[in-house]
């Protein structure tokens, strides 16, 4: 199947490798979906992050083991993303480390945001088709965007443990095994983000406020708004610390100071800019299609390789920002209410001469390489009748080609999966 000449690079730039980033200072890269790090000090390690699985895990630790074998004395997570946490039970399994997150640490995936019942298992299918859980790589999944597609998926979730202790809001300096560090809030593409300084070597672990992409501001598993502004003070904030070396939770560190500020900069114009674009337009009037449509990024940083949206998407920031200030009424009174989908249908079929007529307006417009447009035509035909198979597989046909034009991950992974759901081919 078809990949976007963009991602057909990304198998190469995620290739596994452990990088020295300082004498004691190590990066596990391209062996999971996260990076995982060792900082070595005089009578123990500190591990950052720990991917998201055992089996990535595994492979990380025999690799650091390479290098020593002192204990594993303390672990630290950036954040709760489960991409981070997952394989803790490896790195703590001889030594029983002490396990540092912020107080706020807790996963924003909605199932476990309330004590009340939630959408889970809608959540729990949208994830699978967010991260393309069950496509073939490198055919089919060709990684996650920030992250390689040929990693393992033995104990993917399995091994998180629960932090032993929690930083406050203020943040800590501490001395670990000789090593330095300081732990500081930076809440961004989660509220419980927490950054590692350590100013001996000029390292900055950063987490996910930073990656080779524009930033994730909604992810369409289902989230929570992330609050835009706050991410973009964050980004001055690490800028803040004039660090030699980034270490960021996904994609490669940068070793350029010069090249770090400029990087951090970008990302917090790009998160200035949608927001404010939107702002705007919101208060001109115009709805959230409408802006999800217009706001762009400004052409000298939608071309940059770090702002290339391979897993997050303007668009749908657009459509977060609207959503998470003012809810989900766009402010035309047309959609205070709007007619079922089905009656809808069947009015607009019968507009169109017919489900015939219909029928070859979507074969023309996926003959013509117009996918969106074909799929909301054909939309109306399940909505009308959704015991018609011939419109679902035709639907799962135009899905696996859109799925082959994106440059998105994300989106490659939704339409994709979702064509082989409705083929029962997953
Ligand atoms: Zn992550």
């Amino acid at each position: 199947m078809r990949t976007h000449p963009e991602l057909q690079a990304h198998p190469d730039y995620f290739r596994k490798s452990v990088v020295q980033l300082a004498d004691n200072v190590y990066q596990a890269f391209g062996f999971a979906a996260s990076n995982a790090y060792m900082i070595v000090g005089d009578d123990g390690v500190i591990i950052i992050d720990t991917t998201e699985s055992t089996g990535a895990a595994e492979n990380v630790l025999a690799e650091f083991r390479k290098i020593t074998n002192l204990p594993v004395h303390t672990i630290i997570y950036t954040h709760s993303h489960r991409d981070h946490v997952s394989g803790a039970s490896v790195f703590a399994k001889d030594h029983n480390p002490d396990i540092l997150a912020s107080e706020k640490f807790s996963d924003d995936f909605l199932a476990v945001a309330s004590d009340h019942p939630l959408p889970t298992q809608a959540m729990q299918a949208r994830t699978k088709r967010q991260f393309g859980i069950g496509l073939k790589y490198p055919d089919e999944f060709i990684g996650i965007g920030v992250g390689p597609g040929d990693r393992p998926m033995q104990g993917l979730g399995a091994g998180s443990l629960p932090p032993t202790r929690r930083i406050g809001e203020d943040g800590e300096h501490l001395t670990l095994c000789g090593v330095e560090l300081q732990l500081v809030m930076a809440p961004g593409e989660t509220p419980d983000h927490m950054v590692i300084w350590y100013p001996e070597k000029n390292v900055l672990f950063c987490g996910d406020n930073f990656y080779r992409s524009f930033p994730n501001l909604y992810a369409i598993r289902g989230t929570v708004y992330r609050d835009f502004d706050t991410w973009a003070d964050t980004l001055d904030l690490l800028m803040q610390f004039n660090a030699q070396i980034l270490a960021p939770g996904h994609t490669k560190a940068i070793t350029n100071a010069d090249e770090i500020k400029s990087l951090l900069t970008d990302y917090r114009e790009a998160i200035r800019h949608v927001t404010e674009q939107t702002r705007k337009g919101m208060d001109a009037g115009m709805t959230i299609d409408q802006l999800a449509n217009s706001v762009t990024l400004p052409d000298d940083l939608a071309k940059k390789p770090h702002l290339r949206e391979y897993y997050g998407r303007v668009d749908w920031s657009v459509r977060a920002y609207c959503v998470g200030t003012m809810g989900w009424f766009d402010g035309n009174p047309t959609s205070l209410g709007t007619l079922a989908p089905d009656e809808e249908a069947k009015r607009f079929i019968e507009l169109v001469g017919g489900v015939d007529a219909l029928m070859a307006a979507v074969e023309k417009a996926h003959s013509d390489g117009e996918y969106q447009w074909a799929l909301q035509l054909i939309d109306r035909l399940i909505y009308l009748d959704s015991s018609n198979t011939q419109a679902i597989h035709l639907k799962a046909d135009i899905l696996r080609e859109y799925a082959g034009e994106q440059i998105n991950c994300p989106a490659r992974h939704y339409y994709l999966r979702s064509s082989k759901e409705m083929k029962s081919e997953i």
